[in-house]
Protein backbone atom coordinates (compact mmCIF):
# COMPACT_ATOMS: atom_id res chain seq x y z
CA UNK A 1 0.00 0.00 0.00
CA UNK A 2 2.73 2.58 1.32
CA UNK A 3 5.01 0.92 -1.99
CA UNK A 4 1.88 2.41 -4.12
CA UNK A 5 1.47 5.68 -2.84
CA UNK A 6 4.80 6.29 -3.08
CA UNK A 7 4.91 5.39 -6.80
CA UNK A 8 2.41 8.17 -7.28
CA UNK A 9 4.21 10.91 -5.53
CA UNK A 10 7.49 9.63 -7.58
CA UNK A 11 6.03 9.25 -10.93
CA UNK A 12 6.68 12.08 -12.77
CA UNK A 13 4.64 14.18 -15.24
CA UNK A 14 5.00 14.05 -19.33
CA UNK A 15 6.22 17.37 -20.54
CA UNK A 16 4.71 16.73 -23.49
CA UNK A 17 1.28 15.09 -22.56
CA UNK A 18 1.35 16.03 -18.89
CA UNK A 19 0.20 12.38 -18.62
CA UNK A 20 2.22 10.37 -15.54
CA UNK A 21 4.62 8.75 -16.55
CA UNK A 22 7.50 6.45 -15.28
CA UNK A 23 9.72 7.70 -17.79
CA UNK A 24 10.78 11.42 -18.43
CA UNK A 25 8.79 11.12 -22.15
CA UNK A 26 5.86 8.62 -21.32
CA UNK A 27 5.86 5.84 -24.34
CA UNK A 28 2.99 7.39 -26.01
CA UNK A 29 5.20 10.37 -26.75
CA UNK A 30 8.08 8.47 -27.65
CA UNK A 31 6.57 6.73 -30.17
CA UNK A 32 5.15 9.79 -31.57
CA UNK A 33 8.18 11.18 -31.95
CA UNK A 34 10.07 7.93 -33.24
CA UNK A 35 7.15 8.70 -36.18
CA UNK A 36 9.79 12.02 -36.90
CA UNK A 37 13.03 10.19 -37.41
CA UNK A 38 14.50 9.97 -40.88
CA UNK A 39 14.96 6.53 -42.16
CA UNK A 40 18.42 7.69 -43.02
CA UNK A 41 19.86 10.70 -40.93
CA UNK A 42 22.93 11.24 -43.13
CA UNK A 43 21.37 11.31 -46.65
CA UNK A 44 22.39 14.89 -46.46
CA UNK A 45 26.09 14.02 -45.35
CA UNK A 46 27.84 15.95 -48.53
CA UNK A 47 29.28 18.61 -49.93
CA UNK A 48 31.59 21.16 -48.15
CA UNK A 49 29.43 21.10 -45.01
CA UNK A 50 27.98 18.09 -44.35
CA UNK A 51 24.40 17.24 -42.44
CA UNK A 52 23.52 14.72 -40.50
CA UNK A 53 19.77 15.17 -39.35
CA UNK A 54 17.90 12.79 -36.41
CA UNK A 55 14.03 13.83 -37.96
CA UNK A 56 11.53 16.10 -39.48
CA UNK A 57 11.44 19.48 -37.82
CA UNK A 58 7.77 18.41 -37.50
CA UNK A 59 4.34 17.18 -35.71
CA UNK A 60 5.76 16.18 -32.13
CA UNK A 61 9.42 16.64 -32.53
CA UNK A 62 8.41 20.65 -33.50
CA UNK A 63 6.34 20.80 -30.46
CA UNK A 64 9.09 18.61 -28.33
CA UNK A 65 11.60 21.00 -29.34
CA UNK A 66 9.00 24.41 -28.40
CA UNK A 67 8.62 22.70 -24.73
CA UNK A 68 11.93 22.32 -24.35
CA UNK A 69 13.02 25.97 -25.41
CA UNK A 70 10.06 28.21 -24.29
CA UNK A 71 8.89 26.10 -21.33
CA UNK A 72 11.88 25.18 -19.70
CA UNK A 73 12.39 21.56 -20.28
CA UNK A 74 15.50 20.70 -20.67
CA UNK A 75 15.14 16.90 -19.66
CA UNK A 76 13.65 17.14 -23.27
CA UNK A 77 16.81 18.06 -24.99
CA UNK A 78 18.63 15.71 -22.98
CA UNK A 79 16.68 12.91 -24.16
CA UNK A 80 16.83 14.37 -28.15
CA UNK A 81 20.74 14.62 -27.68
CA UNK A 82 21.16 10.65 -26.17
CA UNK A 83 18.96 9.60 -29.17
CA UNK A 84 20.93 12.06 -31.81
CA UNK A 85 23.94 9.93 -30.39
CA UNK A 86 22.32 6.23 -30.83
CA UNK A 87 21.45 7.39 -34.69
CA UNK A 88 25.21 9.15 -35.52
CA UNK A 89 26.96 6.09 -33.96
CA UNK A 90 24.59 3.76 -36.09
CA UNK A 91 24.93 5.31 -39.31
CA UNK A 92 27.20 4.73 -42.25
CA UNK A 93 29.20 8.23 -41.50
CA UNK A 94 33.15 7.65 -41.33
CA UNK A 95 33.84 9.07 -38.00
CA UNK A 96 37.34 10.53 -36.77
CA UNK A 97 38.05 8.66 -33.27
CA UNK A 98 38.44 12.04 -31.56
CA UNK A 99 35.68 14.50 -32.02
CA UNK A 100 34.80 18.12 -30.51
CA UNK A 101 31.23 19.07 -30.26
CA UNK A 102 30.32 22.60 -30.43
CA UNK A 103 26.94 23.73 -29.49
CA UNK A 104 26.02 26.90 -31.44
CA UNK A 105 25.79 29.41 -28.80
CA UNK A 106 22.92 31.63 -27.69
CA UNK A 107 24.16 35.77 -27.31
CA UNK A 108 24.64 36.18 -23.45
CA UNK A 109 21.25 38.03 -23.38
CA UNK A 110 19.12 34.97 -24.69
CA UNK A 111 21.05 32.45 -22.58
CA UNK A 112 20.01 34.64 -20.04
CA UNK A 113 16.85 34.79 -20.44
CA UNK A 114 16.13 31.01 -20.99
CA UNK A 115 18.39 30.26 -18.48
CA UNK A 116 20.29 27.64 -20.67
CA UNK A 117 21.09 26.64 -24.34
CA UNK A 118 19.00 24.15 -26.15
CA UNK A 119 21.78 23.46 -28.10
CA UNK A 120 24.29 22.76 -25.27
CA UNK A 121 21.80 20.80 -23.44
CA UNK A 122 21.14 18.36 -26.95
CA UNK A 123 25.20 18.21 -27.12
CA UNK A 124 25.64 17.14 -23.59
CA UNK A 125 23.04 14.19 -24.44
CA UNK A 126 24.96 13.23 -27.43
CA UNK A 127 28.00 13.34 -26.11
CA UNK A 128 26.74 11.42 -22.81
CA UNK A 129 26.16 8.47 -26.12
CA UNK A 130 29.43 8.97 -28.45
CA UNK A 131 32.30 9.52 -25.35
CA UNK A 132 32.74 12.67 -27.53
CA UNK A 133 34.41 16.01 -26.04
CA UNK A 134 31.64 18.98 -25.32
CA UNK A 135 33.30 21.90 -26.20
CA UNK A 136 30.41 24.15 -24.94
CA UNK A 137 32.63 27.26 -25.12
CA UNK A 138 34.02 26.62 -28.37
CA UNK A 139 32.67 29.32 -29.92
CA UNK A 140 30.78 32.43 -28.64
CA UNK A 141 28.20 34.52 -30.30
CA UNK A 142 28.91 37.97 -30.13
CA UNK A 143 25.80 39.57 -32.10
CA UNK A 144 22.35 39.46 -31.44
CA UNK A 145 20.75 37.49 -34.18
CA UNK A 146 17.05 37.77 -32.91
CA UNK A 147 14.98 38.97 -36.05
CA UNK A 148 16.55 36.14 -37.58
CA UNK A 149 13.32 35.24 -39.05
CA UNK A 150 12.45 38.10 -40.32
CA UNK A 151 14.83 38.44 -42.91
CA UNK A 152 13.25 36.50 -45.89
CA UNK A 153 16.08 36.09 -48.42
CA UNK A 154 19.15 34.68 -47.81
CA UNK A 155 21.39 37.59 -48.95
CA UNK A 156 19.65 39.85 -45.29
CA UNK A 157 20.28 36.72 -43.20
CA UNK A 158 23.67 36.09 -44.25
CA UNK A 159 24.47 39.92 -44.03
CA UNK A 160 22.70 39.75 -40.49
CA UNK A 161 24.97 36.77 -39.12
CA UNK A 162 28.64 38.15 -40.80
CA UNK A 163 30.97 38.06 -37.59
CA UNK A 164 28.53 36.89 -35.34
CA UNK A 165 30.95 34.23 -34.07
CA UNK A 166 34.21 34.20 -32.59
CA UNK A 167 36.50 31.68 -31.40
CA UNK A 168 35.93 30.64 -27.78
CA UNK A 169 39.57 30.79 -25.53
CA UNK A 170 40.33 27.41 -26.04
CA UNK A 171 40.39 26.14 -29.69
CA UNK A 172 39.98 22.79 -30.69
CA UNK A 173 42.62 20.89 -30.61
CA UNK A 174 40.20 17.89 -32.74
CA UNK A 175 38.14 17.66 -35.98
CA UNK A 176 35.31 19.52 -34.89
CA UNK A 177 31.08 18.77 -35.38
CA UNK A 178 28.73 21.39 -34.83
CA UNK A 179 25.31 20.49 -32.83
CA UNK A 180 21.82 22.81 -33.10
CA UNK A 181 18.45 21.81 -32.40
CA UNK A 182 17.02 22.92 -35.70
CA UNK A 183 18.21 23.32 -39.38
CA UNK A 184 16.51 25.96 -41.05
CA UNK A 185 18.46 27.33 -43.61
CA UNK A 186 22.17 26.18 -42.71
CA UNK A 187 22.96 30.28 -42.83
CA UNK A 188 23.98 29.75 -39.10
CA UNK A 189 26.17 26.59 -39.21
CA UNK A 190 28.14 27.82 -42.15
CA UNK A 191 28.57 31.47 -40.35
CA UNK A 192 30.05 29.05 -37.51
CA UNK A 193 31.89 27.05 -39.73
CA UNK A 194 33.37 29.90 -41.14
CA UNK A 195 34.59 31.72 -37.98
CA UNK A 196 36.25 28.28 -37.39
CA UNK A 197 37.79 27.64 -40.16
CA UNK A 198 39.21 30.77 -40.70
CA UNK A 199 41.26 29.68 -37.31
CA UNK A 200 42.32 26.27 -39.17
CA UNK A 201 40.39 24.37 -36.95
CA UNK A 202 38.64 21.27 -39.04
CA UNK A 203 35.06 21.20 -39.15
CA UNK A 204 33.57 17.97 -40.29
CA UNK A 205 29.99 18.73 -40.51
CA UNK A 206 27.15 19.39 -38.65
CA UNK A 207 24.53 17.37 -36.38
CA UNK A 208 20.94 18.33 -35.52
CA UNK A 209 18.04 17.31 -34.08
CA UNK A 210 15.42 18.37 -36.57
CA UNK A 211 15.73 19.56 -40.10
CA UNK A 212 13.23 21.36 -41.57
CA UNK A 213 11.89 22.00 -45.16
CA UNK A 214 12.19 18.25 -45.46
CA UNK A 215 9.76 16.71 -48.42
CA UNK A 216 8.42 13.52 -47.29
CA UNK A 217 8.01 12.38 -51.11
CA UNK A 218 11.50 11.94 -51.24
CA UNK A 219 11.88 9.86 -48.95
ZN1 LIG B 1 3.54 12.06 -23.14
Amino acid sequence: MLKQLLAVFLESHCPLCHRSSATTICSYCQQKLANEQLPSGDRFWQGDLPLFAWGRYDGQLKQAIAQLKYHHQPEIGSILGNWLGQAWLHSSVSKPNKIAVIPIPLDREKQQQRGFNQAEVIARGFCQQTGYCLQPKGLIRIRNTQAMFNLQDAAARQNNLQNAFILGKKAPQTPVLLLDDIYTTGTTVKEACQTLRRHNVKVIGVVVTAKAGWDISII
